[in-house]
């Protein structure tokens, strides 16, 4: 049965996806984006927040250096709400040698990246946690991004141009007709039932699971390893800039401020499967041993969540199968009909979050060549809709608001300053939405209490204004903190410990959330599974 029927079918709801979606919206063209799960809730949900400048990279790859500086200055004007325009420091710690940072400024020069040596005393006026055995600091403009606003941006602004967008809904088929494309099939996880949608050309933009999802076309062999990182979040901002070492790029070598919290990271390790990304100890130990080279006193600060993501990197011949960090950052645009003899398959994987708008420009590009149509890119021209009154984000822009309502609207997080009406109103314009779906729009319990206390009002509201009944407001609480909690196990040391121990407590001392009303055995509904092995445990972040 034939349910739907467009132009072109995105497969992948990631930064990229919702990129090429908009990008295929705005160029005429009907649409609908796919993903089997929320949007961003893959790689770019479990990402570390850098909106480049180029200053990885300048000397590693310069032309992935040139395309941040230049994609740095499109997102932060396209993508207000999402991007803090923070800047950043290269700095070398006393533990680095400075050979790397001779030739940064050079390198900085060729790539067209503005950049500047500064002196330390100006270092540590900016950053004044900064180690004080720092030997040299260039300043450049990085920024932070939250991956997952940017994606709605865009998605929002795909809607705006006609995109219809479907969330849990998994691909497990695209139907061909001899040389071509011709329909893609997907299972919808929620509602159950399958739906078929007709199309002339499919974009596979699935990240790690790209390989995967061309195989359902019959083009097998495509060859994306997952490069595993785990990242942690500090309980506060160490750092209101982003602060790289000024080294090869290497592990724990940068810490953004996102939000309320700072993020260390990362590793880059093969991985065997994106849906299985451990995060080991020996690795949480390398990331605080980093922090604490780039900013004194790193390690009084308390360790609220780690996470782990797979970076869609294509397998490059130049290095071996399991060396992940030094394999290309660059985008791939997989040509099947050059490569496969399919007509009307494209797939586009690798670059970072950073280039996502060019990522969707390049591919759409080509497909718009193959179907013979002239219709030029506008991405970069248009603010989408959720930024169009607002200026670049503030961290401060949560008490700002609050200060002109404080009366009126009680606080359900305090770690976040989340309000009762920005819980409720998104609720129930989103009654599907899980308490997980809704963290991710509102940050609920991403602060220092994990959704200790938070997640208990979170759910009463579901409850109270009628949105879930109390078995499944339950059913709710338990699978946000079994998700939060797996994200503090690698971590648990210090204070956290006993926050750790107090948030138990409320939930099973005062709760017994394990025996309140609800189904004891709910069917999985994040995609992603745990593994066994106790000291290797995946998150969500
Ligand atoms: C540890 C780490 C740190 C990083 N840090 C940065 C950074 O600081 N700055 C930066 O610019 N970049 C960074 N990156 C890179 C960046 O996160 C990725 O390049 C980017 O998020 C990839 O987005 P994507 O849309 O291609 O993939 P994804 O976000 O993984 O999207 C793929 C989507 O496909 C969906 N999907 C899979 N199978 C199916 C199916 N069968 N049917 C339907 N949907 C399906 C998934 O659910 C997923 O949502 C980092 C990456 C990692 C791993």
């Amino acid at each position: 049965m034939t349910d739907l029927s467009v132009d072109v079918v995105v497969i992948g709801g990631g930064a990229t996806g919702a990129g090429v979606a908009r990008d295929v919206a705005m160029r005429g063209l009907s649409v609908v984006l796919v993903d089997r799960a929320d949007l961003g809730q893959g790689t770019t949900g479990r990402y570390h927040g850098l909106l480049h400048s180029g200053g990885r990279y300048v000397i590693s790859d310069p032309e992935s250096a040139r395309e941040c500086a230049e994609e740095n200055a499109i997102i932060t004007r396209i993508h207000t709400d999402a991007v803090e325009q923070t800047g950043g420091l290269f700095v070398v710690t006393p533990e680095d040698s400075e050979e790397y940072s001779e030739g940064f400024m050079a390198g900085a020069a060729k790539a067209h990246m503005p950049a500047e040596e500064i002196t330390i005393a100006q270092a540590l006026s900016r950053e004044p946690r900064l180690h004080k055995g720092t030997k040299r600091a260039f300043a450049v403009l990085d920024g932070t991004v939250d991956g997952w606003a940017m994606v709605w941006g865009a998605v929002e602004s795909a809607k705006e141009h006609g995109a219809t967008v479907l969330t849990y809904h998994e691909v497990d088929r695209i139907h061909r007709v001899g040389d071509r494309v011709t329909a893609v099939e997907c299972v919808d996880r929620k509602a159950g039932g399958r739906i078929t949608i007709d199309c002339r050309f499919v974009i596979n933009a699935g990240g790690p699971w790209a390989g995967r999802i061309a195989g359902f076309a019959g083009c097998h062999d495509v060859d994306v390893v997952p490069g595993r990182g785990i990242m942690i979040a500090m309980n506060h901002r160490l750092v209101n800039s982003v602060v790289n070492r000024c080294i090869y790029p290497a592990d724990g070598d940068i810490l953004v401020p996102v939000h309320t919290v700072s993020i260390i990271g990362t590793t880059d390790v093969k991985a065997d499967d994106p849906d299985n990304l451990p995060i080991p100890r020996n690795e949480v130990q390398q990331m605080l041993d980093s922090g604490a080279a780039m900013i004194d006193g790193f390690r009084e600060a308390r360790a609220v969540h780690a996470w782990s993501g797979a970076r869609p990197l294509v397998k490059d011949n130049r290095v071996k199968a399991t060396d992940t960090r030094h394999m290309s950052r660059g985008m791939s645009v997989l040509d099947h009909l050059e490569r496969d003899d399919l007509h009307g398959l494209l797939t586009i994987t690798g670059g970072k979050l950073t280039t996502y708008r060019l990522m969707a420009k390049r591919i759409v590009d080509i497909m718009c060549e193959q179907l013979g149509e002239d219709r030029p890119c506008t991405t970069d021209q248009e603010p989408v809709p959720t930024s169009r009154k607002t200026h670049n984000y503030k961290v401060t822009h949560r008490l700002e608001e609050r200060d002109h309502q404080f009366q009126e609207d009680q606080i359900i997080c305090e770690c976040e300053l989340m309000s009762r009406q920005m819980f409720t109103e998104l609720a129930e314009e989103n009654p599907d939405a899980t308490l997980d779906d809704l963290r991710r729009r509102l940050r609920l319990g991403m602060g220092p209490c994990q959704g200790g206390f938070c997640s208990t009002r979170a759910a009463g509201l579901l409850c109270t204004n009628g949105i879930q009944d109390s078995a499944g407001a339950t059913l709710e609480l338990r699978e946000f903190m079994k998700h939060r909690w797996m994200g503090l196990w690698p971590i648990l040391a210090g204070a956290q410990v006993r926050q750790t121990a107090l948030d138990e407590w409320i939930m099973r001392g005062t709760l017994d959330i394990d025996h309140a009303p609800g189904d004891e055995n709910p069917p999985e509904r994040y995609p992603v599974g745990v593994p066994a092995d106790s000291e290797a445990v995946e998150v969500a972040r």
